[in-house]
C-alpha cells in the first residue's frame, strides 16, 4: 500500500501541546512500518490552523490525489486534517472519487466501512460543536466588554497590543521596560525614582508625555502583566502571554505591601541581585536604617547584616586592582574559569537516550494491545519532548562563543578612576556597572560589628 502522511501544527499548538511536526512524523512512520506500508509522500503543514482547507500542503495533497500518487492518507489525528464537518465531507467525497482511503493512527476510523464513515461524522460534528461553542464564549466576552466600555475600544496597556478580535501581541520594545520596572522596584527603587529614570532615558510612555510615580505604581499593581485579564467582575487567567514572571510579580506585590507599612524605602541597593551571603549562599537584601541613615545588606538566613558602604568600598578597591593589573585580572578570571561548563558530548548522549525512550513510548502508543492508557503515554512523550527541548537549548547556548579574558580586560580597563565613576553614577548606573563586571559576589564575615569582610566573586 502506498501511503501519504499529512501532519499539521498550528503555531499555538506547537507551543501548547509540544506534539510537534517531527514527533507526529516519527509516530506516523512507525505506524506505517508496523503495517508494512510504503510512504511515498509527506505533507508537512506548519503554523496553519484547521479552520479551512486553504493550506498550501493540503492543496498539494489534493492535486496529488488526483494524480493517484498513493492509496491512503494517514494522519496522526483527525483534527490534523480538518475541524469542520463540511470540510470533512468534502474531503471524504474527494477521497472516494479518486479511490483513496483515509486513516488516523491514533483513532479508530476506517473509511472503508459504513460504520467508520458514520463514526467520523459523529466525531467531526462533536469537534465542530466544540469549536463553535468556544467561539461563542469568546464572542460573548467581547460583547460584554463593549457594553462595559472596556476593550476593545480602550487603549492597550503599555507593553501590549490588544486587537479588536481579542488577539494580543507583546510589544517587545515596551515589554523590556515593563520587566525593568518590576526588577528595579524589587531591587529597592521607589516609584518616583523609577519614573524619573525612565524619563531620563527618554522612554516614551503610551499616552502621557512623561512617566510619573502613579503610572509606575499602576503598572506594578496590574496583573495583566502575568496574563490575567479582568473586566467587570470577570477574571480570565492565562488569557494572554505574560510579560513578567509570576514570582517577580509576587515579589513586587509583597514589596508594595511592606513598603506601605514601613516607610524605610529610601535606600537604593545597587548590590541586590548579585550579592550573596558567603555563609549560606542566599541572596542578600538591602535595608535602609533611618536611625543611622545607612544602607545595609542582610542575609535573612543567618541574620548577618553588613554596612553597604563597607562592602562597596572593598569592592571598589578590588575593581581598581583588577583594572590596574592585567595579570591580576587574568588570574582572577582564570580562577573561576570553567573550561566549557557544558559537556556537549554528554548532552548529545542524553538526547540520544531520550530519543530511544521516545521510540519505545511511540511503539507502545501505536500498539493496540498495550494496557497503558494513551493519555499516560501521551504525557510521557510530552515530558520527553520538554526534556529534549531543554537539552537542545543547552547545546545552543554552548555554541555561543564567549569573549576571551583579554577582550574582557580591555573593556574593563577603559574605566580610569573607578571610585570617581562609581560615586558620580546614580544607583541605577552603579547597579549596571557592577553587574557588568561581576556575575556573582559573596561576602563572609564573623558575627560582630567590625569584623573584616572577605569578598569572593566571579567575574562576568
Ligand atoms: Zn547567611
Amino acid at each position: 500500500m502506498k501511503v501519504a502522511i499529512y501532519v499539521r501544527v498550528s503555531t499555538q499548538e506547537q507551543a501548547k501541546e509540544g506534539f510537534s511536526i517531527p514527533a507526529q512524523i516519527e509516530s506516523l512512520r512507525a505506524f506505517c512500518k508496523s503495517q508494512s506500508w510504503e510512504i511515498v509522500e509527506e505533507y508537512k503543514e506548519e503554523g496553519k490552523s484547521a479552520k479551512d482547507l486553504d493550506r498550501p500542503k493540503m492543496k498539494k495533497m489534493m492535486s496529488d490525489i488526483k494524480k493517484r500518487k498513493f492509496d491512503l492518507v494517514l494522519v496522526h489525528k483527525l483534527d490534523r486534517l480538518t475541524r469542520s464537518v463540511s470540510d470533512l465531507y468534502e474531503l471524504l467525497e474527494y477521497f472516494e472519487k479518486y479511490d483513496v482511503k483515509f486513516r488516523s493512527s491514533t483513532e479508530q476510523y476506517d473509511t472503508t466501512t459504513a460504520l467508520g464513515k458514520l463514526f467520523i461524522t459523529l466525531v467531526a460534528s462533536l469537534a465542530q460543536w466544540e469549536r463553535e461553542n468556544l467561539a461563542e464564549r469568546v464572542k460573548f466576552g467581547i460583547h460584554q466588554m463593549i457594553e462595559e466600555g472596556k476593550r476593545p475600544g480602550g487603549h492597550s496597556p503599555y507593553g501590549y497590543k490588544f486587537e479588536k478580535n481579542f488577539e494580543c501581541e507583546i510589544i517587545e520594545e515596551e515589554a523590556k521596560w515593563v520587566k525593568k520596572i518590576f526588577d528595579w522596584y524589587v531591587d529597592g527603587f521607589g516609584y518616583r525614582k523609577i519614573s524619573d529614570r525612565l524619563n531620563e532615558l527618554k522612554i516614551k510612555p503610551r499616552i502621557a508625555n512623561e512617566w510619573n510615580h502613579n503610572t509606575v505604581y499602576g503598572m506594578l499593581r496590574n496583573d495583566i502583566y502575568i496574563g490575567v485579564y479582568r473586566w467587570g467582575e470577570k477574571v480570565v487567567y492565562n488569557n494572554h502571554p505574560a510579560v513578567v514572571s509570576n514570582s517577580l510579580f509576587a515579589k513586587a506585590q509583597q514589596k508594595i505591601k511592606s513598603n506601605h507599612k514601613n516607610l524605610a524605602r529610601k535606600g537604593k541597593f545597587p548590590l541586590t541581585g548579585i550579592l550573596e551571603c558567603g555563609h549560606c549562599n542566599k541572596p542578600m537584601s538591602g535595608l535602609f536604617d533611618k536611625r543611622d541613615n545607612k544602607t545595609y545588606y542582610r542575609c535573612f538566613n543567618c541574620n548577618r547584616s553588613t554596612d553597604g558602604k563597607k562592602i562597596t568600598d572593598l569592592l571598589l578597591d578590588e575593581i581598581e586592582k583588577l583594572i590596574t593589573s592585567k595579570d591580576y585580572f587574568l588570574k582572577q578570571i582564570d580562577k573561576n574559569y570553567q573550561p566549557q561548563a557544558i559537556n556537549v558530548k554528554e548532552v548529545k548522549k542524553k538526547l540520544e537516550v531520550i530519543n530511544q525512550q521516545k521510540e519505545k513510548w511511540y511503539s507502545l502508543f501505536l500498539d493496540e494491545r498495550n494496557p497503558i492508557p494513551k493519555e499516560t503515554l501521551y504525557s510521557k512523550i510530552n515530558e520527553l519532548n520538554d526534556q529534549e527541548e531543554e537539552l537542545k537549548n543547552i547545546l545552543l547556548e554552548a555554541e555561543i562563543e564567549e569573549e576571551s579574558p583579554e577582550e574582557k580586560y580591555k573593556k574593563l580597563s577603559r574605566i580610569k578612576d573607578i571610585h570617581f565613576v562609581y560615586n558620580e553614577a546614580d544607583p541605577f548606573e552603579q547597579k549596571e556597572l557592577l553587574q557588568s563586571i561581576f556575575e556573582c559576589l559573596t561576602i563572609k564575615r564573623a558575627v560582630g560589628r567590625n569584623m573584616p569582610i572577605t569578598l569572593n566573586y566571579k567575574l562576568n
